[in-house]
């Protein structure tokens, strides 16, 4: 190991003195030379990291325990080629084969985190966050011009897509482990006042296969996009100093996923209890008008109250002036004004009221029929006079803008056509960058899981 060391300290003088010769005052003349250190270090940490990988072939005795509980013989020593982000080295390891399970294993691999795979983990935790971040050939530039890492798009693409499914099957587990009480999440320290937990869903583009059957807005009838919903549960503490609420620093955090409610239900259940729900003093759900939402928060969290995002309310507003615009005539203004002034009080008992107010009597009081079952349905959830007054946030900017960033601007960009599972991965990984949660994804060994 020392003499490697040496080895690597002489050629790192070497390209030191060879670059000082280089280096005139031209910046053109550095970069050509920086990059050309570059990649002479990763070639010499390559072959190092061959080195070091050549120490331990793994070969643990005539037979081993494979997976499946049976004896695997020793069969020989076998090389692949593995990819590192210091480039290609060879792998040299003992090889095992199961002759019940008919395939063969080597635990080497599994130590290195390598097995069924040509890409080390650190190399594969590089792809998932330029993945996670823009489109999988934008990535591949990325790598190649920023960690001098040559890979196919392809590559980039099955690679980030089996890593974010190894992140949501952990996910998965997590919801199960801490439903079920078998993980109990601690309490938050310092204790928030209030957890908020907002809800929204979109749609994202899909391939026709996933969208099958189904019905859509589209003239035609079908569906082009399935729905993702979202949860960003957040806490909040303090008051700014004119008396609004003020989100507390770094505290969202999000799940989504594309099954149904009562699925995506779980999945917010267990992230919210994860954020200290069942400790918290006051717990808050927001969300627009959409049943399946009011109903999960039954379900799940009764005690909390229930608030409709106000601008999704104020868009129903304007949308009932729209309807009444011809009956309204020159007072359109000053009416939608008074309308959402009676909203923004709460008093949904008045803007009903005075909604019909403008008809005739023989009016097309159906158009009304559409629009106001909304407000009537909702008026509980829309006081928002009384959450003012109690200093919480009586909209969900907050999950329309996580929808917007981690939904819109990477599984939303113009010509994209998803899979439903090349969707959740991609989803599940950003949905952990924006948490903060990167961490967590790379700790486990999880890409192990492949080999089984
Ligand atoms: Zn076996």
């Amino acid at each position: 190991m020392s003499a490697l060391v040496a080895e690597f300290t002489g050629e790192l003088e070497r390209l030191t003195r060879l670059a000082t010769n280089c280096v005139d005052a031209d910046g053109e003349g550095l970069a050509a030379v920086e990059l050309a250190i570059r990649t002479a270090m990763m070639q010499l940490g390559c072959s190092l990291l061959e080195r070091l990988l050549a120490v331990d072939p793994g070969h643990h005795g005539p037979r081993i325990v494979c997976g499946a509980g049976h004896a695997a013989q020793f069969v020989g020593y076998r090389v692949k080629i593995v990819d590192t982000v210091l480039g290609s080295v060879q792998l040299r390891r003992a090889w095992y084969h199961c002759a019940e399970c008919g395939h063969g294993c080597s635990p080497r691999d599994d130590g290195l985190g390598v097995a069924g795979m040509s890409l080390s983990p650190g190399l594969r935790a590089m792809i998932a966050r330029a993945a996670t971040a823009v489109p999988f050939a934008k990535a591949r530039e990325l790598l190649a011009d920023l960690a001098g890492v040559e890979l196919t798009t392809k590559r980039v693409e099955r690679a980030a897509e089996a890593d974010g499914a190894a992140a949501e099957q952990a996910a998965r587990a997590e919801t199960a482990a801490i439903l079920a009480r078998r993980v109990v999440p601690l309490p938050p320290s310092p204790m928030p006042d209030k957890l908020y937990v907002a809800i929204d869903g979109t749609g994202v583009p899909m391939i026709p296969t996933e969208t099958a059957g189904r019905t859509g807005k589209a003239d035609d009838g079908r569906a082009r996009t399935r729905e993702t919903k979202l949860a960003c549960v957040f806490t909040q503490t303090r008051l700014d100093d004119d008396g609004r609420p003020m989100r507390d620093d770094d505290s969202a955090s999000h799940v989504a996923t594309f099954d149904p409610a009562p699925e995506f239900g779980r999945l917010m259940a267990a992230e919210a209890r994860r954020r200290g729900a069942n400790h918290i003093r006051q717990l808050i759900v927001l969300g627009d008008g959409a049943p399946w939402i009011w109903n999960l928060a039954n379900t799940w969290f009764p005690e909390a109250t229930q608030i409709v995002d106000l601008y999704h309310a104020r868009e129903h507003v304007h949308d009932i002036a729209n309807l009444l615009a011809p009956t309204l005539g020159e007072d359109h203004q000053g009416w939608l004004a008074e309308r959402l002034d009676e909203l923004d009080n709460g008093d949904i008992e008045t803007l009903v009221a005075n909604c019909y107010a403008p008809l005739p009597p023989n009016g097309k009081a159906h158009f009304l029929d559409k629009t106001l079952p909304y407000f009537k349905t909702n008026a509980h959830r829309m006081r928002y006079n009384v959450y003012r007054e109690l200093g919480m946030f009586v909209g969900s900017g907050t999950v329309e803008a996580g929808c917007k960033a981690i939904i819109g601007q990477r599984l939303k960009l113009s010509g994209m056509r998803w899979s439903i599972p090349g969707a959740t991965s991609i989803l599940t990984l950003r949905c952990h960058d924006a948490s903060g949660r990167n961490d967590q994804i790379w700790q486990r060994p999880h890409n192990q899981i492949t080999a089984a």
